[in-house]
């Protein structure tokens, strides 16, 4: 299995624009610890495959060699080369065992975690970690659109946001966050919505919670409550092995079901991502009413923004007919991210009444019962 490589302190930060170096060891040592995680993805990225195009090849440490003013944020800041891939290499239980190392590093005092990766696919294993991170530290994900060899190079200043982030109290108890162009994204609602613009991250149906600002965080809003699962360290390593299958289907005009239909028998729950606010043709009503008895289905909306209804539509194939024959809605929470939240529960044994409750928390209803909710302690004054 592949595991951690030694810690590595970041003792010399480069001040790119002076061009001097301030040696840490000069410097007062900061109370507030900051572990960054590298796991590969653009910001990583260098020229030289055959094809000429680039691959994940820097350190951990290259990459906070290359952020100016890194010593101003006033966190004690060490690095661990976690993996080096392109982000859609990632597995679930390599971000299973992200969350294992932030509890291992919480267990000898941290002011913060970030994870640094690949912006594919940040929207999926910052939800991820959102779920399997219980402690009150920040954690807090971020990556680059443009690789370091390219003009506007954005990975320093996203890494520089993103430890200012993770190392501020005021985002003490609100789980894991997206920092991305010193916008501040809460997990459960951020997405990639841009293949190539540098504000790629958005929250379609809340906006960003916070800013990143002369060096401090500003927090605009915080999120009702969080979600966590109740997951011991223990059950975290070897969590979200290949024996769950859980899959996504989305709903497209004049579908005819064939990859529903294909879906029977092969998964152990699936999300069905419907049209508009979680609707899908009268024709396949039978195939997903028939699913639903065999594995939870989980409804959700395909749109990108706002929440699977549950009480306006009352036609065949609408969310009243669909919820009404088993399936489970998915709220506020996108397809996406239903499936993590699935996964999860599948894995670790939650029953279709479990799964339901854990919907209804995380996807903005009532809380359940086999997960926590945690109400975030007021920002420190
Ligand atoms: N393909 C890259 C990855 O997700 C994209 C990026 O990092 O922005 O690893």
């Amino acid at each position: 299995m592949r595991r951690n490589v030694p810690l590595e302190e970041h003792s010399a930060v480069p001040d790119m624009i002076s061009g001097k170096e301030t040696a840490m060891a000069d410097l007062p040592l900061p109370s507030i610890r900051v572990v960054v995680f590298t796991l590969g993805g653009t910001i990583s990225m260098t020229g030289g495959g055959d094809d000429g195009g680039v691959t994940p090849s820097l350190s951990g440490r290259q990459l906070l060699d290359s952020v100016p003013g890194l010593a101003a944020a006033g966190a004690r800041v060490e690095v661990r080369d976690f993996r080096k891939v392109p982000s859609g290499s990632l597995t679930l239980d390599d971000i299973a065992a992200v969350a294992a190392a932030i509890r291992d590093e919480a267990a000898v005092g941290l002011s913060g975690a970030v994870v640094v990766q690949g912006t594919d696919t940040i929207e999926e294993s910052a939800f991820l970690l959102d779920l399997l991170h219980q402690g009150d530290e920040p954690v807090v994900v971020t990556g680059a659109m443009r690789n370091p060899s390219m003009a506007g190079a954005d990975g320093p200043a996203n890494i520089l946001a993103a430890v200012t982030a993770a190392a501020s109290p005021a985002l003490r108890g609100l789980g894991c966050v997206v920092a991305f162009a010193d916008e501040i994204h809460a997990a459960r609602y951020v997405r990639k919505t841009d293949s190539t613009s540098v504000a790629a991250f958005t929250s379609p149906s809340t906006g960003p919670i916070g800013r990143v600002a002369e060096g401090q965080v500003r927090l605009f809003s915080r999120p009702a409550s969080r979600l966590a699962l109740p997951l011991s360290s223990a059950d975290l390593p070897g969590l979200l092995p290949g024996h769950v299958r859980t899959g996504l289907v989305t709903m497209t005009l004049g579908d005819d079901g064939e990859l529903l239909r294909a879906a029977a028998g092969r998964f152990d729950g699936l999300v069905v991502a419907g049209f508009g606010a979680g609707h899908v043709p009268a024709t396949l009503v039978p195939v997903v009413a028939d699913l639903a008895k065999a594995i939870p289905v989980v409804l959700a909306a395909r749109t990108g923004a706002g929440p699977a209804l549950t009480a306006t539509y009352g036609y065949p194939g609408s969310e009243l007919d669909l919820l009404g024959r088993g399936l489970i809605g998915a709220g506020y929470l996108d397809p996406l991210k239903a499936r993590l939240l699935l996964h999860v529960m599948l894995a670790s044994g939650a029953t279709r009444d479990q799964i339901a409750d854990a919907f209804r928390a995380a996807g903005g209803h009532a809380v359940g019962r086999l997960v926590s909710s945690v109400q975030p302690d007021p920002p420190p004054r």
